[in-house]
This record gives structure tokens, sequence and C-alpha cells, in this order.
């Protein structure tokens, strides 16, 4: 039996499992394998049992930056379990595990009397997501506030503790590759008073309610923004809010959103991220370049 088998057969390891449900959009296919780990010793159970070696591995935080097609990712999905989502106060820095929800870092950090960390509270990502993206917004980046991440590579099981610098972290990039997991993340705030931290959390909430389509199934902003311009403006200069394929549309309320309804499939998403990406190239020779990340589609978008 292969080590693989062997996990299977344990129950470690799923098999068939539908994915849309693990992503903001709802929609895509199964994947092949998935477990969720508890602890890095089940992470090195994957390591020796070679998975990273013989499959191709997403490494899944909350699912709010992905699409997954239709027919599925046909190798292993690895999330990190409960116990990678602790957040504590250690000072002014605040430890938050892989898993943990970016939501919980900023309200515990505000709850710790410290103050930087606001940000996240909109960001419907996970510590992990965040660093492999350098998620951002209102002109702070996971860059700006991470002091150190600690990375394990699947594929040999060595770990490392990597700055910004390391990770090459820039908008929307970092060198995390996928077949490595950040499990844990040192974050640097300041000294702050609870009261205008809960008040900057109220800001930013009200902020994304009323400018973002809340409530509905999307990955947040579809496209980077060029230099010098917002993606959502020259969308929104073209007229293409409401135009939609199948039941994907370019959001009325923000034009760099687009939304699912229940009958939406990822190849709407996918087509009209294309169909919107042409006509921007054909009248601005701007050319977009995808935010959100496409999975288990022929080359990946
Ligand atoms: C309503 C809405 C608003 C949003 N607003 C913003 C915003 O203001 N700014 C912004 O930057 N983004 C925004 N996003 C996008 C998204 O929340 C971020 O990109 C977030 O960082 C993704 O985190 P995730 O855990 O959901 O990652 P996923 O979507 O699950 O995965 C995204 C990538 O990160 C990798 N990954 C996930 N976890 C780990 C891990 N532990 N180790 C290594 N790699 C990992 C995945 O393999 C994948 O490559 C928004 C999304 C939504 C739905």
């Amino acid at each position: 039996m292969s080590a693989l088998a062997a996990l299977v057969a344990s129950g470690a390891v799923s098999e068939h499992v539908p994915l849309g449900p693990y992503t903001t959009y709802k929609a895509g296919g199964p994947a092949r394998f998935m477990t969720e780990v508890q602890d890095v010793a089940a992470l090195m159970g994957l390591v020796e049992a070679g998975v990273a070696t013989d499959l191709p591995i997403l490494v899944l935080g909350r699912g709010s930056n992905l699409v997954v097609a239709d027919a599925g990712f046909r190798g292993l999905v690895i999330r990190l379990g409960s116990e990678f989502a602790r957040v504590e106060v250690e000072g002014t820095r605040v430890r938050a595990g892989g898993a943990a929800p970016l939501a919980h870092v900023a309200r515990s950090s505000v709850d710790g009397g410290l103050a930087g960390l606001e940000f996240f509270v909109g960001v419907p990502g996970s510590v992990g997501g965040a660093v492999r993206q350098n998620a951002g917004c209102f002109g702070t980046e996971t860059r700006d506030r991470l002091i150190t991440a600690s990375i394990i590579d699947l594929t040999d099981g060595l770990s490392r503790e990597a700055g910004p610098d390391d990770l090459d972290m820039s908008y929307r990039h970092s060198n995390v590759g996928s077949t490595q997991i950040v499990v844990d993340a040192l974050f640097q705030a300041t000294p702050g008073d609870g009261h205008s931290g809960r008040a900057e959390l109220r800001r930013i909430t009200r902020w994304r309610r009323d400018n973002q389509p809340g409530g509905t199934f999307n990955a947040g902003s579809v496209f980077k923004n060029p230099p010098g311009a917002t993606a959502g403006e020259i969308i929104d200069s073209l007229g293409l809010k409401g135009l939609a394929v199948g039941d994907v549309s370019v959001s009325p309320k923000h034009a760099n959103f687009f939304v699912a309804g229940p009958g939406a499939t990822s190849d709407d998403i996918r087509r009209l991220v294309h169909e919107v990406k042409d006509r921007v190239l054909e009248k601005t020779g701007t050319m977009l370049e995808p935010e959100i990340q496409f999975v288990g589609f022929e080359n990946d978008h």
C-alpha cells in the first residue's frame, strides 16, 4: 500500500471533497484528496509520505482569493486546523497561527491595547493567505507589520523563519511557493488604546459595507491595480458594471468585484474575467492582471 493510500485508509486524508463550500465564491468542483492537519507532526507525516513530490498541492486558507475549477483540483488540498488559529498578544507584538482569521488578529490586537493591525479586520482571509498574498488595504500591507513568518516546505520538511525581505513581499506578491505552508507569523504593532482601536475597526467595517458588495459571493478585488490607477475605476469608466456571464456579474457597487449568484459556475467567473480583461485591453491598452487565483484550470487561469 502506498503511503498516501495508508493515509486515506487511516482517515487522515479524505477523497473527492467538494471545495466550493471552502471558498467565498461557493463554486467549483472537488479536491481529489484533502486533509486537515492539527499540528506540525501531522504536516511532517505528509512530508514523509512524499505527497508534495507525488501530487500537486494546494494549501487552502479561507478560500477568499480563489476560484476553483468546476472539474476540481486533482491533487491534495491541505488545510491548517484550529490548533493553528491561535492569536496571542506578546507585548507590542502579536503572534498568530497560519489559520487564524485576519479579523481575529485585528480584534485581538485592539483588545490587547495595541494599534496598527486594524486594517486586517476587513480582509476575510487567514494569516497564511495574507503572508502569501501580501494582503493589504487602506495604505497598509502585511509586509509593513510582519516581523517573521514560520514556513515549512512540504517537499523536504525544512522550516524557515522569514521576514518580508526574505519573502520578497511586494504588491499582492511573495515568494511563498505552492508547496510551502505558513504555520505561524509574528506581527509588530504599537501601543494603542482600546477606544480608538474599536472606533477604527468600526470605521473600516462601515466603509466596506458602504463601498463593497458585502453579503454576496465574491473573492474581493478581481484584478490588481495597475500603476497610477485603480482597476475598478477603469472597468467602471468603460460602463461594464452589470456585465454578466451566466450567473456572475460585475458588481454595480464596485466594478473590481465580480459577484456570483447561486447558479454560477467557476467557468462563468473565468469567462467574465477574460471578457473584462480583453475589453479593457482593447479600449485602454492596459493589461489587467488578475489578483484572484485560479486553481485546477488548464494553465491555471
Ligand atoms: C469581500 C472580500 C474583500 C477582500 N478584501 C481584500 C483587501 O482589502 N485586501 C487584500 O489584500 N485582499 C482582499 N481580499 C482577498 C483575500 O481575502 C486575501 O487575498 C487573503 O489574504 C486570502 O487569504 P485566504 O486565507 O482566504 O487564502 P486562500 O484564498 O485560501 O488562498 C490564497 C493563496 O494563499 C495561499 N495560502 C493560504 N493559506 C496559506 C498558508 N497557510 N500557507 C501558505 N500559503 C497559503 C493559497 O495556497 C493561495 O495561493 C478580499 C476578499 C474578499 C472576499
